[in-house]
């Protein structure tokens, strides 16, 4: 049968007050099977590594944020949405990353009572107020896994083996991924870093962005993320916290440069990754994609020995990492893995109400019987309903008219051929495996 020429009805722009706000995006059903996939792949790999899936409110108390963070950091400095509820007129936040809120849970469900360390993984949106461009948004996924309650160099080791396992199963080329790796040492020997970091930073205090400026005097480790031109010659130049680590920091990282020698998993140091939220104690890390044009970081992710300790909470060390769900799936595409809606195999068409009502019976058997099968149900026309089979492009159609569900029978179309033939309608099933094995 010739395709009709589908006639493309025009788009009425909607009202920009109506539209969705700025960096937001409707997700819509071919592109959520990116988001399906990436969580199916995800879910198989961490549950077999005794991770399971946790989910935490999108609204949170703003301080929950302020408090691990930190008031400086730029997610809630700059990027934190908040709102005032309408009664008692409590602060809370879109939540802008995930660690907090699991910290929070595990003492809030007294996680620590179970054998540590807990295990978790997290899939699911996050806000922050950024200027919207390619590969970040202001509503955006992340999928994330901690470990809390171990301090083991091992369990750094398994979170980025995990990230590293799961972008090779999603298809992505294992060989070009690689991981930019650091240590910011404890609280103890951070201290006398960061001093020796202002006292170089203030030698060079002309050469410096406005942005560092500010920085050196409420986040510091900050100005080693900063992407401006005029500041990168001063970065290179900065004393390298690696130097500065005490003996038990230098152990631990050792041990997992160790460990991932011997996972065979890619990295390089970078003295410039420190994260940028407060709560980040010793491993730093973040996960690329080789020769990706934009250079951004698919993932990040560290240790945070202190968090629970910060929230009042028992003082279990943890670590873990987050990816961003949108960049991976703009890698996927950019890497040739592309996912399909289902297609369907056979397009039922009913006339007429007793046909609809036979047709809804045979729709249910044949999806027992796992034959993938497309309708118009509420259509009655002949010709609208073909239309949609066309459209559709399924090989086969069924047809039942009032006739037909007086006789028993159904007439099944082959869309190549044009061919008509009628059957006993309790024959059909069979008769349509046989065709669709062909
Ligand atoms: P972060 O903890 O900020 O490093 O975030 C972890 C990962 O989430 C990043 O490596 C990105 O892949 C992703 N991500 C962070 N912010 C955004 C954003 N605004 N839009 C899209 N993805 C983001």
């Amino acid at each position: 049968m010739a395709k009709a020429k589908q006639k493309e009805v025009k788009t009425p722009k909607i009202k920009k007050s109506l539209a969705t706000p700025r960096g937001m995006r409707d997700i819509l059903p071919e592109e959520f099977l990116y988001y399906d996939y990436i969580l199916k792949t995800a879910r198989k790999l961490f549950e077999y590594y005794g991770y399971y899936r946790i989910e935490t409110p999108i609204l949170e108390k703003a301080e929950l944020f302020i408090r691990t963070s930190g008031k400086e950091s730029e997610v809630v400095h700059k990027e934190m949405y908040t709102l005032r509820t309408k009664d008692k007129g409590e602060v809370l936040a879109l939540r802008p990353e995930g660690t907090a809120p699991v910290v929070r849970a595990y003492i809030e469900n007294a996680l620590f009572n179970k054998p540590q360390p807990v295990k978790l993984y997290y899939f699911g949106p996050y806000f922050r107020h950024e200027k919207p461009q390619f590969g970040r948004y202001r509503e955006f996924y992340q999928l994330g896994i901690e470990a809390i309650g171990d301090p083991d160099p091992a369990l750094d080791t398994q979170v980025i083996f995990l990230t590293y396992l799961l972008l090779g199963q999603l298809g992505l080329d294992k060989k070009r991924i690689f991981f930019k790796l650091n240590s910011i040492g404890c609280k103890e020997c951070r201290r006398s870093y960061i001093r020796e970091l202002k006292k170089y930073y203030k030698k060079n205090y002309s050469k410096i962005c406005s942005d560092c400026r500010r920085r050196l005097k409420t986040n510091p480790l900050r100005v080693l993320d900063c992407k401006k031109e005029q500041c990168q010659e001063i970065k290179e130049g900065a004393p390298n916290i690696l130097d500065y680590l005490c003996e038990e920091c230098k152990s631990h990282f050792k041990r997992l440069l160790e460990n991932l020698d011997a996972l065979n998993i890619p990295y390089i140091l970078d003295k410039t990754v420190v994260r940028g939220l407060d709560y980040y104690t010793r491993t730093v890390f973040e996960v690329f994609l080789e020769g990706e044009k934009e250079n951004l970081a698919l993932g990040g992710g560290g240790r945070y020995d202190l968090l629970s300790k910060s929230l009042k909470g028992p003082d279990k060390p943890g670590v873990g990492v987050a990816l961003g769900v949108e960049r991976l799936i703009e890698t996927l595409k950019k890497n040739k893995i592309k996912l399909q809606l289902p297609q369907p195999d056979v397009f039922l068409v009913q006339m007429g109400d007793e046909a609809k009502r036979v047709g809804f019976q045979l729709l249910e058997k044949l999806r027992q019987e796992g034959i993938k099968i497309a309708e118009n149900i509420g259509k009655n026309s002949l010709r609208a309903q073909l239309k949609n089979a066309d459209r559709l492009n399924t090989p086969f159609v069924l047809i039942l008219g009032q006739e037909e569900v007086l006789n028993g029978m159904i007439i099944l179309k082959d869309m190549r051929s044009g061919l008509q033939e009628t059957f006993a309608i309790d024959k059909i099933i069979k008769v349509l495996k046989e065709r669709l094995k062909k």
